[in-house]
């Protein structure tokens, strides 16, 4: 019988398939690389088929008190701001999916589930514990850490995301593509936002080579800013690092004066080199298996990174807890589940981001008539109803 579940990495991923692994009765321990719990200033859209997972695991109350239940999303043209409805979300969102679609502060979805993981069971997150080796016997799995310490556990999941070293354990180094774009970040306090931009709508303003994507977060306190790019000369994938305010308003200069003043009120402009991964055919070794980014990391231009690792969470959770007496076999039908899922999800992000970039934007003509084109109603329903209906908590497995 499985008696524990060790998981590697407390991002949203790790943190979900632990309060549903605890949910269901099965213990947990979590390992986490970073000394302190830190507030990674960035944003994360939660579409229908992640916001129902939080419902499922009781973070109802919870995500309603810090998240934004926006009316929609527009879109805007990245010099003369013309603007488009790309859909309804609100009631609508309600209406459809039976969900709503959310806007969180990194921090706050996190904080969530740090605080219910802890009322379940304290002393679950084990904070300044990087996992250095895994090693698997027939029945149990060891595994390694920085300081010095060595635990033990039947079931061992790599929740640590995109430089994910439990992937490079089972699979061996993976060789990461450069994809030429490169994401500026940052948080815009709601006092300096320009009153062209409204704070109750998602918007992405759209451009040739580039894009930018801004929503209200932390119950509309600060405006969530992202500035995509394509550009050659930068190649680190990180959360943490950081670049100028300058640079960051040089990289979309020409682009709408609301643009300009929202990058000139960056708190702190980070940036991150995106990468792209070919998809995995295997997730799991034994006993051993991944979720979230550490086995199909993402573009960011569908949104669906951190609602896939809360899909891939539950999921996983469910399969665990109905095979107890063998949970190889449920890492295997986990697997099985959700792997033709998430890799159509990769393939459509990156399929967004052409599309968010392309050359006929650059005029006014062109760009109304490509609008028209390509977010008419049936090619959004089809690009995203197939991703808002799915549901994790009942999904066959
Ligand atoms: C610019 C940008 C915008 C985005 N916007 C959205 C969005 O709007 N909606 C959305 O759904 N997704 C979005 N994403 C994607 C989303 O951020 C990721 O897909 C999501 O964070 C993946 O979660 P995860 O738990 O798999 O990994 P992570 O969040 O990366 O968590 C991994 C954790 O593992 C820890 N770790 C790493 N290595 C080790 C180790 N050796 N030992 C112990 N711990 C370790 C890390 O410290 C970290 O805490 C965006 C991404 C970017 C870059």
């Amino acid at each position: 019988m499985l008696n524990k579940v060790a998981i590697v990495g407390g991002g949203i991923g790790g943190l979900t398939a632990a309060l549903a692994l605890l949910r269901h009765g099965i213990d947990v321990e979590v390992y986490e690389q970073a000394p302190e719990l830190k507030e990674l200033g960035a944003g994360l859209q939660i579409s229908a088929n992640g916001t129902r997972v939080l419902y499922a695991l009781g973070l109802g109350s919870a995500i309603e008190r810090v998240g934004v239940v926006v009316a929609g999303k527009e879109i805007r043209l990245w010099n003369s701001g013309q603007t488009w409805k790309l859909f309804d979300l609100g009631a609508v969102s309600v209406e459809r999916y039976g969900f709503p679609y959310m806007m969180f502060h990194r921090g706050d979805l996190h904080g969530a589930l740090v605080e219910a993981i802890a009322r379940e069971k304290s002393g679950t997150l084990h904070l300044d514990h990087k996992c250095t080796g895994v090693a698997q016997s027939a029945d149990s799995v060891r595994i390694e850490f920085d300081n010095g310490e060595i635990a033990h556990a039947p079931i061992v999941i790599g929740a640590d995301g995109v430089q994910s070293k439990i992937r490079t354990i089972l699979f061996g180094a993976d060789r990461p593509e450069f994809t030429g774009i490169v994401a500026w970040r940052g948080l815009v306090p709601r006092e300096k936002v320009p009153p062209g931009v409204k704070m109750d709508v998602g918007t992405n303003w759209i451009g040739p080579g580039a894009h930018v994507v801004h929503y209200p977060v932390r119950g509309g306190a600060l405006l969530n800013f992202v500035g995509l790019l394509e550009r050659d000369d930068w190649r680190v994938e990180s959360w943490t690092v950081r670049g100028t305010i300058d640079e960051f308003a040089n990289d979309f200069r020409g682009w709408h004066a609301d643009v300009q003043a929202m990058i000139r009120c960056v708190d702190i402009p980070y940036k991150w080199a995106l990468f792209a991964r070919p998809p995995m055919p295997r997730w799991s070794k034994g006993r051993v298996t991944l979720l979230g980014d550490a086995c199909h990391s993402m573009l960011p231009m569908l949104a669906q990174g951190a609602v896939m690792a809360l899909e891939d969470g539950f999921v996983l959770a469910r399969c665990l807890k109905t095979d107890t007496a063998d949970p190889v076999a449920a890492l295997a039908r986990y697997e099985a589940a959700r792997r033709e899922r998430a890799n159509k999800v990769v393939q459509g992000s990156a399929e967004n981001g052409k599309r968010f970039h392309n050359p006929e934007l650059a005029h006014a003509a062109g760009a109304d008539a490509y609008v028209n084109r390509e977010w008419r109603e049936e090619k959004v329903k089809q690009r995203y109803e197939w991703l808002f209906t799915y549901d994790a908590t009942s999904v066959a497995i």
